[in-house]
This record gives structure tokens, sequence and C-alpha cells, in this order.
């Protein structure tokens, strides 16, 4: 009898998971191109990573995303992490370059990516989790000459603007500011218990500018409904889903996960 050959395996890790919507992602992705590959959620507490990552080094696993509140705690188990996401201090994204295990972080690259090519002269960062460092990063490599930071807990602002070399502003005065980009990287505003919230109502919106929810569900949160009935541009959270996604994608197997269809796939699994 031929022994079975096993599949390769690929899955998200972090604590609790809650309703991920990478597998759908990522298994779809698989499909499409005709690929050997299964993408499974694994629910892993804080204590259980290490034994993970050594389990991970033995078995068809080939590529691993990593959540909250796992992205710092991967960096020392690794062989290899890109300048990037060292500079982050957060890894999202595991893969293998021949028998090295390596740390990648593909949110900054998600959170450019509806960005490129245009330009802002000052930006507010409401929040100071693992999502802001990912903005605060990305906004550093498009140039934006001034960034303010504002988080509910001003203690966490001012360390994290002063890793990131921004400005930290009381969370009181976030509506007073005249920014001509605001991002929502709090998760004000999501399903469930923060359903209808926003950081900032229409008066936080003065002149002209775009309004970038990294909240993707639901894809129309009160903070964009706010901005543009302000009269700013809007930006949702799913394009920088999809395009972290596609970047993992792109890292584990070489290969390009279809934009639209990816884009079509999700808005449908949120009820769009
Ligand atoms: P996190 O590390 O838990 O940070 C949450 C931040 O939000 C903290 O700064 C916290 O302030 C603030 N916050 C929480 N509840 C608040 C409230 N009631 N009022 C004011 N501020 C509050 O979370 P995260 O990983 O940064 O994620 C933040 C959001 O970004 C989530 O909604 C997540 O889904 C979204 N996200 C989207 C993408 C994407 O691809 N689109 C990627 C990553 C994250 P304190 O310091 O005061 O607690």
């Amino acid at each position: 009898m031929t022994p079975r050959q096993p599949g390769t395996l690929y899955g998200i890790i972090g604590y609790p998971l809650g309703h991920s919507l990478s597998p759908l992602l990522h298994n779809w992705g698989f499909s499409q191109l005709g690929l050997d590959g299964m993408y499974m959620a694994w629910p892993l507490e804080q204590e259980k990573v290490a034994d993970f990552i050594t389990a991970a080094r033995t078995l068809p696993i080939r590529g691993v995303s990593v959540t909250i509140p796992h992205k710092q705690t991967v960096l020392p188990l690794l062989d290899r992490v890109s300048d990037r996401a060292r500079r982050l201090g957060a890894v999202n994204t595991l893969y293998w370059d021949r028998d090295a295990l390596c740390g990648e972080n593909t949110d900054v690259l998600g959170f450019l990516a509806p960005l490129r090519g245009r330009s802002f002269s000052e930006a507010l960062v409401l929040g100071a989790g693992g999502a802001a460092r990912a903005v605060l990063a990305g906004l550093a490599e498009l140039g934006v000459p001034r960034v303010r930071l504002a988080n509910r807990t001003a203690a966490r602002a001012r360390e994290l603007a002063a890793e990131f070399g921004v400005e930290p502003l009381p969370w009181e005065e976030r509506a007073a500011v005249g920014a001509d980009l605001i991002v929502n990287a709090s998760p004000l505003g999501m399903r469930g218990e923060r359903a209808g919230e926003t950081p900032l109502t229409r008066e936080g919106f003065s002149g002209r500018g775009l309004a970038y929810d990294l909240v993707y569900n639901p894809l129309r949160t009160r903070f964009l409904a706010e901005a543009e009935s302000a009269g700013w541009e809007t930006q949702d959270g799913l394009g920088m889903f999809v395009e972290q996604g596609r970047a993992q994608f792109r890292l584990w197997t070489g290969r390009e996960l279809p934009a639209d269809g990816a884009r079509e796939l999700l808005r449908a699994a949120l009820g769009y």
C-alpha cells in the first residue's frame, strides 16, 4: 500500500480567535489557483506558542498568520525577522525560506495599499494598539510630514508616539485637529459591543480629507458615515485586510491571489 502523503497546511494562531475571515480568503485562493493547501484556525493560548513553533518545524505547515496577542511573542522564536517587522516589533506572518522559519509583517503593506500615489500634509491616528503600530510605520513610509496620535489611555499614546517620533495628542482634543487624513485604529464601530460607536463625529472632520477606518466588519461604520456627511472621502478596512492577506499568500506560494475576486468573496461574507 502506498503511504499517504501529508497535505500542505496553513493556519492562523491567536487567542481568542473569534470569527476570522482569513480561512475563507486563503482556502478560496488555493482552490482558485488549483494549489494543494488547507488553511485552518488554530486558537492558541499564550503559553503554548513556543511549543507550537517547535511543532511547526516538523509538521507540513508552510505558512502561519499571527494575530492578537501573539504578534510580539513569536519574534524571538524565529530564525529570521524582516527589518520592517523588527522595526514594528510585531510579526503577522510566518513563512519558510528553505529551512529558515521567517517572520514578516504584511499589515503595513495592507494599510498602504489604498494610499499609494497619494500625499497628505497631516495625519491623525486614533488608537494606540497593534494596528496603530502598522499605521504609524505606514505613514512614515508614505512620508506624511506631521502625524499626531490620540488614544483613550494617554500614557500609551505618549509611549507609542515617542517610539515612532510622532506627536501625542490628548484624547479630548482629537476633534480640534486640522488633519487631511484621519485613521480609526480603535475597535470603535466594530460589529458586536462597539457597533454604532465612533471615535469622531462630523464636527471633527474639518476642510477636506480622507477618513480611513481599519474596522471592516461592518464595512460601513459610523466613523465613515460621519466623515462622509462632512464631505470627506472614505476608505473602509476591507482593502487593508485583503492586501495583507494577498501579501501573505504571495510569500507562501509565490502566486497572486486575485484581488477583485477576493474583495467580492469577503464582501459577500460580510453581507454586502
Ligand atoms: P488593540 O491592540 O486591542 O488596540 C485597541 C486600541 O483601541 C487601544 O489603543 C485602545 O485604547 C483603543 N480602544 C479600545 N476600546 C476603546 C474605547 N471604548 N474607546 C476608545 N478607545 C478604545 O487592537 P488592534 O489590533 O490595534 O485593532 C484595532 C482595530 O483595528 C480593530 O477593530 C481591528 O479589527 C482593526 N484591524 C483591522 C485590520 C485590517 O486589516 N483592516 C488589521 C488590524 C486591525 P486603550 O489603550 O485606552 O485601551
